[in-house]
């Protein structure tokens, strides 16, 4: 009999199960733990923006999803759906967003498409702006807008972008700035851009991104770069995909660390707002929510189970005050990753907010990202029980942590003692 990782060889990419040289096959999740094949527990510091909200196999959520289940699955687009109604009641209420509309869709990739198609039609202009390093989701256009390469798999385009400074604040041109000039820089730059272009539509950003390695801008760059596009009349597209519902401890959304000069015009949101079941949306005030004049349906897009996911998780994440939880473990972890890294010649920097933590790697002595250092510390954490996540460009020499959001501070503590030995094994 082969064994399951053979036979995932019928799957595409089969590349991507082998996260682990050891392929890693999840039976069963608890809380921040969940279980492999050979009833081995691991510490989950990385499904938490993959999938996992607030906590493994929640019984809120299991409840709601199996009662809903029960009752019934139906169009949401031809029939009233109260769980999907309410849900877009309390997203747009949330999203800061004036007049708001949500619009639901079942990936992050097709809430960033469905963005992009609002904002070409209202602005009538397939153009672009897109961050360098950015990551919005694998559709046609998707990948079109996408600012790394290696999660762009083609350079077709049905998009014309453009790419912008200032997602990455420790590498690249403006580096060596303090903040000010820093956001200075990137303003010139935009203004720049803006003056050798026709009309771009809208500029899409993950206000700290996660693919790309947890990077983020100063606060304060997008609410500059805000100015400029109402000058020009050109629309911002806040990707929240990772940043959204109190991930990063002191925002609700990511935007809001920018947001002297308000929301964003259209917010996008997914990944684990379900805590497993998918979810995604867009929200934008009703004047561009409605300015396609055909149809445009997603039929499994607030499907009546996955809003009652997505409510019962919501519920759950407000109750407990998990944003102040990500501000509070999170601030404590971050300080004790730090203080770890410093003893690390390998460790380049600890960055992050709330339970958004990055650490990027580079060889010792220089400023060379270091893939294979992630790669050993990757394995090592796992032998040693915790689960990390990997990304950064296209050398993915960043380790990215980011547990369910209901971790607590002896898990946190836990979880940065594996991660210690873990890095002993690179120097
Ligand atoms: N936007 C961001 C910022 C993401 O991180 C991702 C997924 N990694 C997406 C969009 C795409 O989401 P999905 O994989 O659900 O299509």
């Amino acid at each position: 009999m082969s064994s399951l990782h053979d036979r995932h060889l019928a799957v595409s990419p089969d590349w991507l199960a082998l996260y682990y040289k050891r392929p890693l096959e999840l039976t069963h999740g608890e809380g921040r733990h969940v279980w492999d094949a050979d009833g081995r527990r691991y510490l989950d510091f990385f499904g938490g923006i993959l999938t996992t909200m607030t906590a493994h196999a929640l019984p809120e959520v299991t409840k709601a999803v199996s009662e809903q289940a029960g009752r019934i699955i139906h169009s949401s687009t031809l029939y009233l759906n109260r769980p999907m109604v309410e849900l877009a009641e309390r997203v747009a209420t949330l999203s800061g967003i004036p007049d708001a509309r949500v619009f639901f869709t079942t990936s992050g990739t097709e809430a960033n498409d469905t963005a992009l198609l609002l904002a070409t039609a209202y602005r009538g202009s397939n153009q672009i702006l897109a961050m360098r390093n950015s990551y919005h989701g694998r559709s046609f256009s998707a990948v079109s807008i996408t600012g790394n390469n290696a999660w762009s798999p083609t350079n077709l385009s049905p998009l014309q972008t453009l790419y912008v400074h200032g997602g990455v604040r420790t590498r690249g041109p403006y580096a060596h700035l303090g903040d000010a000039e820093f956001i200075e820089a990137c303003v010139a730059d935009l203004e720049d851009l803006l003056g050798h272009t026709r009309t771009p539509a809208a500029l899409i950003a993950e206000p700290i991104q996660g693919v790309g390695g947890f990077t983020s801008p100063p606060d304060g760059l997008y609410a500059a770069f805000r100015r400029v596009l109402d000058r020009h009349g050109v629309l911002w597209i806040s990707d929240e995909v990772q940043t959204g519902w109190g991930r990063t401890g002191e925002h609700f959304w990511g935007w809001q660390a920018h947001g002297r000069n308000g929301p964003p015009d259209i917010l996008t949101f997914a990944k684990g707002i379900g805590n497993g079941m998918s979810i995604g949306g867009v929200v934008a005030r009703a004047e561009v929510m409605n300015c396609l004049d055909a149809n445009s349906i997603s039929t499994f897009g607030g499907s009546p189970v996955t809003m009652a996911a997505g409510l019962a998780n919501l519920s759950y994440l407000l109750e407990h005050d998990l944003q102040g939880n990500a501000r509070r473990v999170g601030g404590l972890l971050i300080e004790r990753l730090r203080a770890i890294g410093a003893g690390s010649e390998c460790v380049r920097e600890v960055r992050g907010r709330g339970l958004m933590i990055g650490i990027e790697l580079v060889k010792p002595g220089t400023d060379e990202a270091n893939p294979e250092a992630a790669a050993t510390v990757l394995e090592a954490a796992r032998e040693g029980g915790l689960l990390i996540g990997k990304g950064g460009g296209h050398n993915t020499s960043v380790l990215r942590i980011a547990p369910p959001l209901s971790l607590t501070i002896p898990e946190a503590e836990e979880g940065a003692e594996i991660l210690a030995e873990a890095l002993r094994s690179v120097g």
